[in-house]
């Protein structure tokens, strides 16, 4: 079977150069050549085109959106691994279609139990250098992945959890071309050679890339797979691989870490209320904390709702001065309460209620920027902590699904910087996700919401996202990686679709731009930089720079599923018709 396919090869490169040339000029949609081809009723959007294609297997055997999406992360953890994987954590939202009930888990790592708040700090209790945190042991936060899929599996899954890992194992045991992406990445990152595993896998003898269409096998990979697709989660929580981890991390040449094998066996996964509001008569649901990035996503269009952004269009100067004006003051809040809920009490209904939302968006002036915002004050929340934004990343990687049945999903997952701390264990790479965690535990004598204590999540700001129609039925499933960017990245997207009535895949192409309550950042070489002028004259800083999103999504109109991939990256989305579709 050959699915109808959107890929960002020629089509969607087409559509990107068309975007640089004319901003405000969109090709025809490509919905009729979808027709033609069948209307998919089952389709899944990865970051890679063998992972989309693990998904669809699932989905094919009878397999639910969750089946799908556990089959294609594993598979990321081989083709993708700088990005996610089973030594990481994530997050993701699903819609059951019979019952209509949004529920979201949390798959965060934690700090382990002999983490101290001066974990970032040095002898001198001054904040490490990035690098000097994220390189070894130190950085590295209890998995969370493997946990997050047993919960979600036995909720919505229909496969059997050790049909989910054939494809990975598969993959790993016969090896598979390194990528033109992942070849860039491996040449570009820093400190790939800290350690031998890691070198050995991604470099040659010499110390230089592995390149492009390099046959890759990962046979300690697959043996990892094999046991826990055999044994469950549990055979990665404890036995032989936790050991096998906690020995990695506290034997480090570099910054050896204090994780032990009772921190592996005592992670748990989290089910968690999603984050939902109205906009422009849908309903958008998104994860809340110990991420950011649905409150902060959710905020903005709250702030957004009273001003008619259709009207402008995606190629006004004051539409991405509005959208940046409501961004900063979203990431002012986003920055002073957000944290992990089970440390830091999380005013999320506060922060989401209408009459707020009213009261900061009357701090947007048409024309001119605001500067940098301050946090709100919200009734009955003393702002005791505050803690500086620390630049996480960009890594990451996010994939869409909806099967036959009508379910839908968005999984963002993650091991935080390009290839995590470094460090490699039975074929798999370790996260460096506790850099998330704001490095001083303390400011100006206030306690750091964010600030490293054991047990505890570090703030991220991934943003799975799921919208629905005003009919209640499923419209969009959307996500990015990008670090604090995500939350610009998912916005755009969304903006583009539901106000600019744009397809997907027009949306997520359209340049990027992004305000974390600072400079207005503008996608390089894009039709942005003619804007620039008009928005300095508003007061907007503005600067220039790679905004390297990984947009996957899923969207449904009518009977009909339309994938978008981001051409930024080399995801793809695969889609198949399977009868009819559910209503
Ligand atoms: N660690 C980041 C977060 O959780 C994501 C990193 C990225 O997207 O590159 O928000």
């Amino acid at each position: 079977m050959s699915p109808p396919q959107h890929r960002p090869g020629l089509r969607a490169a087409a559509l990107f150069c068309l975007g640089l040339l004319a901003f405000s000029l969109f090709p025809a949609p490509s919905e009729a050549r979808e027709e033609a081809r069948g209307r998919p009723s089952h389709m899944v959007a990865a970051a890679h085109p063998l992972a989309a294609e693990a998904g669809l297997e699932m989905l094919r055997a009878g397999g639910s959106a969750v089946d799908a999406a556990i089959a294609a992360e594993l598979v990321l953890t081989l083709v993708e691994p700088q990005s996610s994987g089973i030594g990481g954590g994530a997050f993701l939202i699903h819609v059951e279609k019979k019952t209509g009930k949004v529920e979201s888990f949390d798959g965060r790592e934690t700090a382990p139990a002999g983490a101290s708040e001066r974990l970032f700090l040095d002898a001198d209790g001054q904040p490490l250098g990035f690098y000097d945190a994220v390189v070894g042991g130190r950085s590295v936060g209890v998995p969370g992945l493997l946990r997050m899929f047993e919960l979600a599996h036995r909720a919505h899954g229909k496969l059997p959890w050790k049909r989910l890992f054939a494809p990975a194992i598969r993959h790993a045991d016969a090896g598979f071309p390194i990528s033109k992406r992942l070849h860039r990445m491996i040449a570009n990152a820093k400190h790939l050679d800290a350690f031998a595993e890691t070198a050995a896998y991604f470099l040659n003898a010499d110390g230089t890339p592995k390149p492009a269409g390099t046959h890759l096998k990962n046979p300690a990979l697959a043996e990892t797979l094999r046991r826990i697709a055999e044994g469950g989660a549990a055979r990665f929580y404890e036995g032989e691989i936790a050991a096998a981890i906690a020995k990695t991390v506290t034997t480090a040449s570099r910054n050896p870490g204090v994780m032990t094998v009772a921190d592996l066996a005592g992670y748990r996964a989290v089910k968690r209320e999603p984050v939902c509001r109205a906009y422009r008569g849908m309903r958008v649901c998104a994860m809340g904390p110990p991420t950011s990035g649905g409150v902060t996503l959710l905020q903005i269009l709250g702030m957004l709702e009273g001003f008619d952004l259709e009207a402008l269009g995606p190629g006004s100067a004051e539409a991405v001065h509005l959208i940046a004006e409501a961004s900063r003051l979203a990431f002012a809040d986003r920055n002073r309460y957000l944290a992990d809920p089970d440390f830091v009490p999380q005013p999320v209904g506060a922060l989401l209620a209408p009459s707020y939302l009213k009261r900061r968006a009357g701090q947007i002036s048409r024309t001119k920027s605001l500067g940098q915002a301050k946090p709100g004050t919200l009734a009955g929340i003393v702002p005791t902590h505050r803690f500086a934004g620390w630049p996480e990343s960009t890594s990451t990687t996010h994939l869409s699904v909806v099967d036959g049945a009508g379910n839908a999903l968005a999984l963002t997952a993650s091991i935080e910087s390009p290839f995590g701390a470094r460090l490699m264990v039975n074929g798999f790479l370790l996260n460096n996700e506790l850099t998330d965690f704001a490095f001083l535990p303390a400011k100006a004598g206030r306690p750091m919401a964010n600030r490293v204590q054991p047990g505890k999540r570090p703030r991220s700001s991934m943003a799975p996202t799921l919208v629905f129609g005003p009919d209640g039925h499923l419209r969009l499933s959307l996500g990015s990686p990008g670090g604090p960017y995500i939350i610009g990245f998912v916005l755009k997207t969304l903006i583009g679709v539901l106000d600019w009535k744009l397809p997907l895949q027009e949306a997520i192409a359209l340049p990027n731009f992004v305000n974390r309550n600072g400079e207005t950042e503008l996608e390089a070489k894009t039709a942005l930089e003619a804007m620039a002028p008009a928005l300095e004259a508003m007061g907007h800083r503005i600067r220039f720079r790679d905004l390297p999103s990984g947009l996957h999504g899923i969207e449904r109109k009518g009977d009909t599923l339309f994938g978008g991939a981001d051409p930024r990256r080399e995801g793809i989305a695969l889609g198949e018709k399977i009868g009819k579709m559910a209503p």
